[in-house]
């Protein structure tokens, strides 16, 4: 793994003697980290990084994973899509399933941490040990609440009110809330091995093991295999294609801990695939960074057709390889493209069918969309800026929330 020293190039170094300026000015506060899952999915994929980086500098940080069974991530399954604004069927024996897990967490994680930093709703209801503590809570909320089902945001907002702070990826989820809100996007990590450069050599060896054939262009979306993602409307729109371009489609997606649908819309993807030999279906364990670096950088195109989506950070992944994406243009997703310039936005099967033409078909207009995509998340979505944001909230809180903050002898802000 990276180590701070290993950035420096890439952002200049006084933007890592700030962030250790920052650390200090914690003055040793601890952080512990909360949420449902070790691999899999957005969430799993920054706290991998995010947490050691906290280390090096020097703030003491800790990450857990709660744990329920099948019935809890079926019901906080049902709770994402609903908070996400799709309808769901649920009982009242969902929220009590819900309560009881969380209740049954309480004694196996030390909460003690001088700040206690819980990303989304799985775990949020811990919060209501902290009466017995004194120390600070964050809601970190990387779903899409701008439509959230009425019942169940009713469910949660008691809980998310007894937090310091909540963080969104976007401004268009703000809630009202009597807490404070922060916006702050997530990131990708630019020297992991899911983002890192590979050489041409490095990506073939990659492409022969996973028996991927580069004979025709590569038109790739890799997702979790959630119905949010779309990736029978990926197949549809591909189809829709196929008889003017000639292309293969490669479908990634693996599994998370936390989602209990994943097989059952794998079995679908498949079912749907099975006619047509252009269209590769992949399942990979959730330690294959380098293979999904790989397939992203050598795909012509990618799509990311999600209905719902937090932020996707598999926009920002394959943004940063320079490619041309085409994604719906739904929660963090128009954050990060703006239509024509750093990628294409769409909003239907067909949107997505005439888009994926135009790009195979142009391939230098297809090159500078890329372009402009890899600039933008230079600027804006690298880990080292949400290092920086993340301490910047932690001393907000650790000051009693004052807007003006003193750091050592040496600067104001
Ligand atoms: N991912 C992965 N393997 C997969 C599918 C996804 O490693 O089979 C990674 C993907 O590269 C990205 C993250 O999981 O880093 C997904 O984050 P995103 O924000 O796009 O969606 P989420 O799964 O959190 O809804």
């Amino acid at each position: 793994m990276a180590r701070l020293e290993e950035y420096r190039s890439l952002v200049g170094p006084d933007t890592i003697e700030e962030l250790f300026l920052l650390a200090k000015n914690l003055n040793g506060k601890s952080i512990l980290h909360v949420n449902s899952t070790a691999t899999g999915g957005g969430v799993a994929e920054i706290l991998n990084r995010m947490v050691p980086l906290l280390n090096e500098l020097g703030v003491a940080t800790r990450w857990k994973v709660i744990k329920g069974g099948e019935d809890f991530y079926a019901v906080t399954k049902k709770f994402h899509n609903a908070l996400h604004g799709s309808q769901q069927a649920i009982a009242p024996r969902d929220y009590q399933i819900y309560e009881d897990v969380v209740d049954q967490n309480l004694p196996y994680i030390k909460l003690d941490s001088d700040i206690v930093f819980i990303h989304d709703p799985q775990p949020a209801a811990l919060v209501k040990k902290r009466r017995e503590l004194k120390n600070r809570w964050i809601w970190r909320c990387h779903i899409d609440v701008s439509q959230p089902d009425p019942q169940v945001w009713g469910f949660f907002k008691p809980y998310v009110e007894q937090y310091d702070a909540c963080v969104f990826s976007a401004p268009a989820f703000a809630q009202q809330l009597a807490i404070p809100q922060v916006l702050i996007s997530p990131s990708i990590d630019p020297l992991s091995d899911k983002n890192r450069e590979l050489s041409q050599e490095e990506i073939k060896v990659v492409l022969e093991r996973l028996n991927i054939p580069t004979d025709k262009p590569l038109v790739t979306q890799v997702s979790r295999f959630d119905r949010l993602k779309d990736p029978l409307g990926v197949i549809e729109a591909f189809k829709k294609v196929k008889p003017s371009v000639d292309a293969r489609l490669v479908l990634v997606g693996g599994s998370a801990d936390d989602d209990p649908e994943g097989i059952q819309v794998l079995e679908e993807v498949r079912q749907k695939a099975r006619e047509d030999p252009d269209i590769m279906v992949l399942c990979l364990p959730p330690t294959s960074h380098l293979e999904i670096n790989a397939i992203q950088r050598a795909s012509a195109v990618i799509l990311q057709k999600s209905i719902r989506e937090g932020f996707g950070l598999t926009v920002t992944e394959a943004l940063w390889k320079g490619k041309p994406v085409i994604a719906g243009a739904v929660g963090g997703i128009p954050l990060q493209i703006t239509h024509k310039y750093s990628g294409i936005l769409t909003y239907s099967i067909d949107g997505t069918a005439y888009w994926l033409k135009q790009l195979l078909n142009e391939p230098a207009y297809a090159k500078k969309l890329g372009e402009n995509g890899k600039e933008h998340v230079r600027q804006n979505f690298l880990l080292i800026r949400h290092l920086r944001d993340y301490l910047l909230l932690f001393l907000f809180l650790d000051h009693n929330r004052s807007d003006f903050i003193r750091l050592g002898n040496q600067s104001c802000f």
